[in-house]
C-alpha cells in the first residue's frame, strides 16, 4: 500500500515514509492509494482465529511487499501485548472493548503499533530518533507508555501545567528513561505551538531526528482497523449476521479505521457515527455541509472536536459524495444528561459501569434500534473506548457506584514524579532539545 495527501495524489510515499514523516510535504494528510482485496482473507476468520494471527495475517496483507511477513510478525508481537474483548450487552448490542491496554484506552491501540513499527525499522539505524508530542491528557499518556523503552527513541512530551488531571500527569511523569515530561507554564495551545514551532526551526532540524506521533499518523490510522475486522469476523458470536458498528467519534480517527477496513472487503452493515454535543459530521451527514465550529465542553471530553481532522479522510473514501457517505454511515449527536442517564441505566439493567464516551455509543445504538426495528435482525456492536476507572467522578455521578482503578493505572500514582518545569517560549524548548539531544 502507498500513501498520498490529497492535495498532490500522483505523489505516493511508501508506510516507512508515510510512518516518518506523519504529514505530506504539502501539509496535508496520507490517505491510502490503494485498497486491497481482502474479503477472502476475512472470511477465512472466525471466532477460534486469535487476535495475533488476525493482526499479522491483515497488515500482510495491506503492507506486502513493502514489508516482508518476518518484519510484520516481529512488529505485531512487539505492538499487541492484549487484545480486544467483544461482550454482550443485551439481545441486539454487543460491546467491543478496547480498553485493555497499558493505559486502558483504544488510543493503545495506534499508539503501541507505531512505536513497535517504529522501533523495528529503526533497527539498523545508527541514530537516534526524538518524537516531540503535546498532550492535554490521555493522547500523551498513550504514547508515552508505547514508546517506553523502545531502542533509538527518545520521547518528549509537552503538557499544560496544572490544566491535566493528577493521574494523567502521573502517568506521564512517572515512566522515566526515554521518556521525557515538560510541564509547560502555560495552556495546551502554546504547548502545540511549541511543537509546530520546533518541527519548523532550521537549526533543530539539521541537528536532531524530530518525528511526530499524532493521531493523524498513518501508523496509528492502520492498526485500528484490525479490531473492527476481529469483531465482525467472530461470526458465531453474531450468530452469523454482518454488523452495524457504531463509534464514538471526535477526531473520526477511529470511524475511518473501520471505513477502510469495510472498503477491503469486510462484512459490515453499516457504521454509526455517535458524537456528544460537537455534532458537525451528523449535521454534515443530514444536510451535505460541513461546518466545522469551535468545540464545546462535554462529559465526553475526549471527543470534544468540533473540526475533525480525519473528516477529510472519510471524504476521500467516498469520493466526496455525502449522499454515498450518508447511505453507510448514520450520525446520531447525545446530550449530556441522556449520557449519565444511559450510564445509569446500564448499570441498573446490567450491572455493569461504563464511561461516558461508551455511553454515547450505546445511546446511539439504542435511538438507532429504536428509529429503525429492522436493526434488529442484526447486531450492532458499540466500541467501548474507555475503561470506566478512568472517569470514575462520571461513573459516579451517573450510578451512585465508585469504579475500580485498575492496578496497571493505580502503580503509577505511588512512583516518584520526574517532570521539567519550563516557558511557554521557543528559546527554552530549543535550548533544552538541543542540549538533551543535538
Ligand atoms: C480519542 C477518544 C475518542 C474519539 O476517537 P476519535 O478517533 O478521535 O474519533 C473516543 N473515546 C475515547 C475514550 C477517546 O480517548
Amino acid at each position: 500500500m502507498t500513501f498520498a495527501s490529497r492535495a498532490t495524489p500522483g505523489v505516493a510515499v511508501t508506510f516507512r515514509e508515510a510512518l516518518f514523516t506523519g504529514l505530506a510535504p504539502d501539509g496535508g494528510l496520507y490517505h491510502p492509494v490503494e485498497s486491497p482485496a481482502l474479503a477472502a482473507l476475512f472470511s477465512s476468520f472466525d471466532d477460534s482465529t486469535s487476535f495475533e494471527e488476525l493482526a499479522r495475517r491483515t497488515l500482510a496483507g495491506i503492507l506486502s511487499p513493502e514489508l516482508a511477513e518476518h518484519d510484520v510478525n516481529q512488529i505485531v508481537v512487539r505492538a499487541f501485548s492484549f487484545v480486544p474483548v467483544l461482550r454482550r450487552l443485551d439481545d441486539s448490542i454487543m460491546l467491543l472493548e478496547l480498553f485493555h491496554g497499558p493505559t486502558c484506552a483504544f488510543k493503545d491501540f495506534g499508539a503501541q503499533f507505531l512505536a513497535a513499527a517504529m522501533e523495528h525499522l529503526l533497527e539498523k539505524s545508527e541514530r537516534r530518533i526524538q518524537i516531540l508530542v503535546a498532550t492535554s491528557g490521555d493522547t500523551g499518556s498513550a504514547v508515552a507508555h508505547a514508546f517506553f523503552r523502545r531502542r533509538n527513541i527518545d520521547v518528549v512530551i509537552l503538557y499544560p501545567s496544572g490544566r491535566v488531571s493528577e493521574l494523567q500527569e502521573m502517568q506521564l511523569t512517572t515512566l522515566g528513561e526515554n521518556v521525557h515530561a515538560l510541564e509547560v507554564a502555560g495552556s495546551f495551545d502554546d504547548c502545540q505551538r511549541l511543537v509546530k514551532q520546533a518541527f519548523q526551526d532550521s537549526t533543530l532540524r539539521e541537528r536532531l531526528r524530530l518525528t511526530s506521533a499524532n493521531s493523524i499518523n498513518i501508523g496509528r490510522l492502520l492498526p485500528q482497523s484490525l479490531y473492527y475486522v476481529f469483531a465482525a469476523t467472530r461470526r458465531g458470536q453474531l450468530s452469523g449476521r454482518a454488523p452495524v458498528m457504531c463509534v464514538p467519534s471526535g477526531n473520526f480517527g477511529n470511524l475511518t479505521a473501520g471505513v477502510y477496513a469495510w472498503h477491503w472487503g469486510l462484512p459490515v452493515r453499516g457504521f454509526i457515527a455517535a458524537t456528544n454535543a460537537n455534532d458537525v459530521v451528523p449535521r454534515y451527514l443530514r444536510s451535505g455541509r460541513f461546518l466545522p465550529r469551535p468545540s464545546a465542553q462535554t462529559l465526553s471530553n475526549a471527543m470534544d472536536v468540533g473540526n475533525p481532522s480525519n473528516f477529510e479522510r472519510l471524504e476521500e473514501i467516498f469520493r466526496r459524495d455525502w449522499r454515498d457517505m450518508a447511505a453507510h454511515i448514520d450520525g446520531i449527536a447525545t446530550s449530556d444528561e441522556r449520557t449519565l442517564a444511559t450510564m445509569g441505566q446500564v448499570f441498573r439493567s446490567h450491572g455493569l459501569l461504563v464511561d461516558p464516551h461508551t455511553a454515547v455509543g450505546i445511546a446511539a445504538a439504542k435511538s438507532a434500534l429504536d428509529a429503525d426495528p429492522a436493526t434488529r435482525s442484526g447486531q450492532i456492536v458499540v466500541l467501548s473506548t474507555a475503561h470506566p476507572g478512568k472517569f470514575a467522578d462520571t461513573v459516579l455521578r451517573a450510578t451512585g457506584k465508585n469504579p475500580d482503578l485498575p492496578d496497571r493505572l493505580a502503580a503509577c500514582l505511588r512512583l516518584p514524579r520526574r517532570s521539567l518545569k519550563v516557558g511557554p517560549g521557543f528559546a527554552e524548548l530549543s535550548r533544552y532539545l538541543l542540549d538533551s539531544f543535538g
